[in-house]
């Protein structure tokens, strides 16, 4: 297992719309051997999830994985270890939420994209078993942040309001409390 180079914005990999994985091609050693590199590199980097966009590969599959305490997220409830290929994702109402959210492709910065408060996220896992979820709250908004990804979206296209970006030390110095208190809210209210 290696640990992957994460690209950054402005590379045009992170602008493409990753391809959906064939049967054959997901039960491939190649194909289980890049999920377990895709792991490897968002463990290695404290990501709570990973698109192979990020390593500058266009198969269509993210990692996701959030523990308690979080060293990034510490507010985000714990999303156990999931793999999703070809995923599809749902809004299922039209409530959404402004998160605070950053990305290991967009280092130092941080802002608030309206995310949908629920949605319903359909994709394989590793051994091609079909899921069908409902995820609300920060876990919505993290599943968002990865579909997004594998249709070359980045959060920052989803900041409506260009004066919420900022480095990850003025989120600390400024904005964690009121943020982790609206988050805390959001949560106890919808779940994850
Ligand atoms: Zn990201």
């Amino acid at each position: 297992m290696s640990v992957l180079p994460i690209v950054t914005v402005g590379d045009p990999v992170l602008r493409q719309r990753a391809q959906a994985v064939s049967a054959d091609e997901l039960a491939s050693p190649g194909f289980q051997a890049f999920v377990d590199d895709l792991i490897t590199t968002m463990r290695a980097a404290g990501g709570a999830g990973l698109a192979a966009n990020q390593v500058a590969d266009l198969r269509r599959v993210a990692v996701i994985e959030v523990g308690a305490n979080h060293p990034r997220y510490p507010y985000k409830p714990a999303i156990p270890l999931t793999v999703i290929i070809n995923p599809s994702i749902e809004p299922i109402d039209s409530e959404t939420a402004m998160i605070n959210e950053g990305c290991l492709s967009v280092p130092d910065l941080r802002g608030e994209a309206e995310r949908s408060v629920s949605v319903r996220v359909d994709y394989l896992d590793r051994a091609g078993v079909p899921h069908s979820e409902i995820r609300r709250g920060l876990t919505a908004g993290t599943f968002q942040h990865e579909v997004d990804h594998l249709n070359g979206v980045m959060f920052l296209d989803r900041v409506r309001d260009p004066t919420t970006f900022m480095t990850w030390e003025q989120f600390e110095t400024h904005h964690k409390d009121a943020f982790v208190a609206r988050a805390r809210a959001l949560v106890a209210r919808v779940g994850s």
